[in-house]
């Protein structure tokens, strides 16, 4: 017998399921029964695929058993099987590095973290919650051993040889005084129901049935074994027969651990059944809430595949775009060979075929739920607002990644703007522009507050021009990358065409020409000396100065130049480590009717021009939300003004 410590993340873990994790106990059935259905589907895919496998046939099944007096539940598959790497691998380390986030996700709220456990792949370990100790013995497909796994889920397992009839494995779970409940035929098939129902393999529960005479006593007993669950793969059932119901409660129960969904309700399903030149069927699921490992670049997929019910993959990144990566659901197909390794799926001509039918279903189902929300109920609305506050920033990131597909998400990303509430889209910014109006406005680099105070904004808003206020930092990626927005319109004869608006960034050179056509030259060449002196005491901090067009209230304002990124991505950037990301430089704009700017023109003490000039600059970074790189040049030079 040897003994092995368990891995410090699952001594913490167990820690806390045995100490926090408590209200909703019953749930260590489902996940012990989806691991014994993996491992069925495994062993399944093994014997038609892999000649090492091949030779076995078997019913697969999964069985339960418990014994009240003994006080132990036992759950037995025929399924793949561990052997002894396998065992002290699985059952005495996480692999996934998302349990870290797991850990720190806990909230002490005892019923949101135990419905976290499913998420995070730590299934097995919840057993913990009602047993004290638990045996796992078990024999790998087509090898002679078995092993017995045995632990008592404090810092160490004990591992031995042991003995078993077939492949598979057998859990006993040794009770905890808490745990004696679930030694009972009704309690056990209640919690199968409710969780487990759509499992594909038949799951059999044995227990004694008893007869007493009117004394109470013990007349017969007879040992009766049933199925419990009804495995229908709800996804290849009709459309008609299936209730809305029906696949709520396949997304919460089953699905919540097979997709790594939660247990809340799904925002709304796709069911599509293909029939001609490619035959498949997809069930997706639109999580009410992001995933919580959206953003995690080894987030778990959302998607399994099947081909003709026998399991293929749940760990394929391919399977769906990245930007749809918080899609969950089913993709069963029926064309697919089945022995199929990772790197021929990913260049399977079916299975892109599918994938970007899958993508442009998914698309349209989100533009009906976009048309509803504008034209629909209360409720409707509700929807597509809880949507777009989940999902707008992967649907963006599908603007910059899908060029295929841009036409329809640029359709549906939402923004905040400078005149309306809430949400708007391009296609409204559009609807609202005055009919002179030649492009469409935006402004990045930093949050709404700042963005909505920003300086840069006071003549667009003076002249009426509606302003999208772009505060997510992928906008700053992904909407230069755009360049325009493109729409079809009625044109004549009823036919449609295309008309397009070029994006223009507020905070950039080169967006001011519509601001105020009429300003003369004679201005600029009034201006000149000071702008020149300006420059001057600027030296290499500023790229160029120039008299601004769009301010109206403030002195001054920077912008970056045309083709620079802003001064604000290049400050994120710098942060992240790019290091050679050469210092950017900003534009300092100046407003000629500011009284400062025309008494600044007067005055011939080049020292209070020198500090003003100083002061303008980082004035104008400030309200920007940027840092300056010489506070104390700033206050030095205020100081010396004030006391002017
Ligand atoms: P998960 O199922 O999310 O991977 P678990 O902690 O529940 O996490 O299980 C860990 C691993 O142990 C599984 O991935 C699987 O490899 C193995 N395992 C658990 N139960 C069984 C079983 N009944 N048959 C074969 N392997 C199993």
């Amino acid at each position: 017998m040897a003994q092995h410590q368990f891995q410090t993340e699952v001594s913490q873990l167990l820690h806390l399921i045995i100490h926090s994790l408590y209200s909703n106990r019953e749930i260590f059935l489902r996940e012990l029964i989806s691991n014994a259905s993996d491992a069925l589907d495994k062993l399944k895919y093994l014997s038609v695929s892999d000649d090492a496998y091949k030779g076995i046939s078997f019913d697969p099944r999964i069985d339960i058993s418990f014994d009240r007096e003994a006080k132990t539940l036992t759950i037995a598959d025929n399924g793949i099987g561990m052997n002894e790497a396998d065992l002290i691998d699985s059952l005495g380390t996480i692999a996934r590095s998302g349990t870290k986030a797991f850990l720190e996700k806990l909230t002490a709220d005892a019923k949101k973290d135990s419905n976290l456990i499913g998420q995070f792949g730590v299934g097995f370990y919840s057993a913990f919650m009602v047993a004290e100790r638990i045996e796992v013995i078990s024999r790998k497909a087509a090898e002679d051993t078995a092993w017995k796994w045995t632990s008592e889920g404090r810092d160490s397992f004990e591992i031995e040889a042991s003995s078993r009839d077939t492949q598979g494995t057998t859990v006993i779970l040794h009770l905890t005084e808490e745990g004696v409940e679930y030694t009972n035929r009704w309690s056990i098939e209640d919690i199968i129901k409710r969780y487990s129902n759509h499992v594909a393999f038949p799951i059999y529960l044995t227990y004694d049935e008893k007869e007493y005479d009117d004394k109470g006593k013990e007349k017969s007993s007879k040992t009766k074994t049933d199925r419990i669950n009804s495995g229908t793969a709800l996804w290849r059932r009709s459309k008609s027969e299936l209730k809305e119901d029906d696949y709520i409660d396949f997304y919460k129960q089953e699905a919540s651990k097979q997709f790594g969904g939660s247990s809340e309700e799904p925002l709304f399903y796709v069911h599509t059944k293909a029939e001609g030149t490619l035959e498949y069927i997809t069930l997706f699921y639109i999580p009410a809430k992001a995933p919580f490992d959206m953003y995690n670049a080894d987030y778990k997929p959302g998607v399994k595949l099947y081909v003709k019910r026998i399991f293929i993959t749940d760990d394929d990144k391919e399977l769906m775009p990245t930007w749809l990566r918080f899609v969950r659901g089913v993709i069963d197909s029926e064309d697919l060979p089945l022995n199929v390794s990772r790197e021929i799926l990913q260049q399977n001509k079916i299975l892109i075929n599918i994938k970007n039918a899958s993508v442009k279903k998914l698309l349209s189902e989100f533009k009906a739920l976009a048309d509803n929300a504008a034209s629909g109920s209360d409720a409707a609305k509700e929807k597509w607002e809880t949507f777009i506050s989940q999902y707008n920033r992967p649907l963006k990131e599908g603007l910059y990644q899908d060029y295929a597909n841009r036409d329809a998400l640029q359709d549906l990303v939402r923004f905040k703007s400078s005149t309306v509430e809430g949400w708007t889209s391009f296609a409204g910014y559009v609807s609202r522009m005055k009919s002179d109006q030649k492009h469409i406005y935006y402004i990045t680099g930093g949050s709404e507050q700042t963005l909505k105070a920003s300086p840069l904004l006071e003549a667009y808003t003076a002249k009426g021009i509606e302003v999208l206020i772009m505060d997510d930092e992928i906008d700053e990626i992904v909407i230069p990358s755009l360049f325009s927005y493109r729409k079809e319109v009625p044109g004549a004869d009823g036919k449609t065409e295309s008309q397009s608006w070029e994006l223009k960034a507020i905070n950039r050179a080169g967006a001011d020409e519509e601001l105020d056509a009429k300003k003369d030259k004679s201005a600029e060449k009034e201006i000149k000396p000071l702008i020149e002196k300006i420059k001057k005491a600027l030296g290499d901090r500023v790229k160029d100065v120039k008299l601004s067009r769009r301010l109206h209230d403030s002195p001054s304002c920077i912008v970056a130049d045309e083709n620079d990124p802003s001064i604000q991505m290049a400050q994120m950037l710098r942060a992240m480590g790019q290091t050679e990301m050469p210092d950017v430089k900003p534009i300092l704009e100046i407003n000629g009717d500011h009284p400062i700017i025309v008494s600044l023109k007067n005055t011939a003490d080049e020292e209070r021009i020198a500090d003003a000039a100083g002061v303008l600059l980082d004035q104008a970074l400030l309200v920007e939300g940027l840092k300056l790189k010489d506070p104390a040049d700033f206050v030095k030079r205020l100081n010396r003004l004030l006391s002017k």
